[in-house]
């Protein structure tokens, strides 16, 4: 009797659970994959916390370059509660305005593959019985007083095709999603997975490494983020590798890190010393981004920051894995320095990270890396290479991870920053100012002389050292090489 009572208390419990689960879903969306890149959508409301959707119905226009995203709809209907249609006026591509308070929405959306390569790591594409769905650019902007939206989904395949996803699932093909604007799937028939630690690896194409080559890079990496943080920053997180779904140039890649999904798409590389390289170098950068900024607490653009500093970090980390020598680090900066001072009309970073997608990306990247090695000279000179860089990173991970209450970016971050005295001028200077950078004495401190001139300079090592100069150069990573190979000797 005891067991019995037990048993439907269970059940009873499974039944809430399940019950409270979807209640507090936002939306509940159906995709069903009609063709070779037609998917169509159909979705409602299931609480009343997005009011303000209900007349206003808006898609992603762009991301990452790309444009006129909305132009994909097509046949987009509304219905409010009763199920009675709900009219609307297309004001342009991608966004309604409806005359009615509407409660469902239909609509397909093309996702063949965008003809700019640059997009494909970004947006959702469908090819060839394979794809990327990413909610963001499938669904409505969805604006509710609470954020993330979340939503119900469930997906609509061919049978033989499969799904890959860190997002919950509940049932058969229904996935619980908490944000709508992280959430990605690979679907289709020909991705294979391989588990490391707290990552899921999952490939598609072929290439010139295995896939056992690729999780061993992918562990390595994820092993060292992990010794500099001190810990995993979330549940699972996902590496898509795939490759363009449409003819691009040799060597060429695109990557994003959204939520814990890290996306890359990539093309072939002539061997396979090379091919492995080139995944190191993706790893390098976008998995340090599933520390920062995804689990941050940070708001705003503040892009010079997280990225200017994870190009600088990966660079770092290439030495230090011993993948890149001294000299190509030199010269990303040197290429680096050459294009800040060519740009003609300056913006701070400041004011550039709020306009990365619209031509300011070369300096955000190019500029926040050198402001990066600035920062981590001076403090590695300061604490005679007691502290550097990487003492940055640990104090705003771990005063600013999630869940720590939200703040703006740049402010944290200029504040931290300021708190090292040493990094004052650089920050006035080359952060909030537009002055040009003038690093002659700073190089100098470390025997690295500068050669050429303006806009086209180039960086040694010099050949004579003091021993300051020695010591500062060699916690950069120079002479990295030769440890490790008296290591392995
Ligand atoms: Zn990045």
């Amino acid at each position: 009797m005891k067991k019995r009572f037990s048993a439907a208390a269970i059940i009873f419990a499974e039944i809430l659970i399940f019950a409270v689960v979807s209640w507090s879903q936002d939306i509940e969306v159906n995709l069903k994959v009609l063709s070779a890149s037609i998917v169509r959508v159909e979705g409602r409301f299931l609480n009343g916390n997005l009011k303000q959707s209900k007349r206003n119905w808006t898609f992603l226009r762009s991301i990452a370059g790309a444009d006129n995203l909305g132009a994909r709809i097509s046949d987009f209907s509304l219905t409010d509660e009763q199920g009675r249609i709900v009219s609307f006026k297309k004001l342009i591509d991608g966004e309604y305005l409806a005359d009615g308070e509407a409660n469902s929405f239909q609509y397909q959306i093309n996702l063949k593959p965008l003809p700019n390569a640059a997009t494909l790591a970004h947006v959702s594409w469908l090819k060839d019985e394979q794809g990327i769905l990413m909610l963001d650019d499938l669904l409505p902007q969805f604006f509710g007083d609470k954020q993330p939206i979340s939503a119900k989904v469930k997906l609509d395949l061919p049978s033989e095709w499969k799904i890959i996803s860190s997002e919950k699932i509940s049932n058969d093909n229904i996935f619980l999603v908490k944000s709508i604007e992280k959430a990605v799937f690979a679907v289709g028939k020909n991705w294979r997975g391989q588990e490391i630690s707290n990552l899921n690896l999952v490939i598609s194409g072929e290439w010139q490494f295995t896939d056992a080559e690729a999780a061993k890079v992918a562990g390595e990496i994820f092993d060292e983020y992990l010794k500099l943080f001190g810990e995993i920053p979330a549940e699972k997180a996902q590496i898509f590798l795939h490759r363009f779904p449409k003819e691009t140039k040799f060597g060429r890649w695109e990557a994003e890190t959204r939520g814990t999904n890290l996306m890359i798409a990539s093309s072939a590389m002539p061997f396979k010393t090379l091919s492995l390289q080139r995944l190191h170098e993706q790893l390098r950068h976008e998995l340090f981004h599933l520390w920062i900024p995804n689990n941050l607490a940070l708001t705003g653009n503040y892009d010079w920051f997280y990225e200017g500093f994870t190009v600088y970090q990966a660079l770092r980390l290439g030495i230090a894995k011993n993948q890149i020598r001294f000299e190509d680090f030199l010269d990303t900066l040197s290429q680096a320095y050459n294009l800040d001072n060519f740009q003609s009309q300056k913006l701070s970073l400041i004011e550039s990270s709020k306009n990365r997608w619209s031509g300011a990306s070369n300096q955000v990247y190019a500029r926040g890396m050198l402001v990066a090695f600035l920062c981590d000279l001076a403090i590695l000179k300061q604490s005679r290479g007691k502290r550097s860089i990487n003492d940055i990173f640990r104090g705003i991970y771990q005063k600013h991870r999630v869940p720590n209450e939200s703040a703006d970016g740049n402010a944290v971050i200029l504040k931290t920053l300021n708190n090292y005295s040493e990094l004052n001028l650089i920050i006035a200077n080359y952060v909030q100012g537009t002055e040009n950078i003038n690093w002659k004495t700073d190089l100098e401190s470390v025997g690295i002389e500068e050669e050429g001139e303006k806009s086209s300079i180039k960086l040694n090592v010099k050949t004579k050292l003091s021993g300051k100069q020695k010591d500062l150069l060699d916690k950069l990573g120079y002479n990295n090489w030769r440890k490790i190979s008296e290591k392995s000797k």
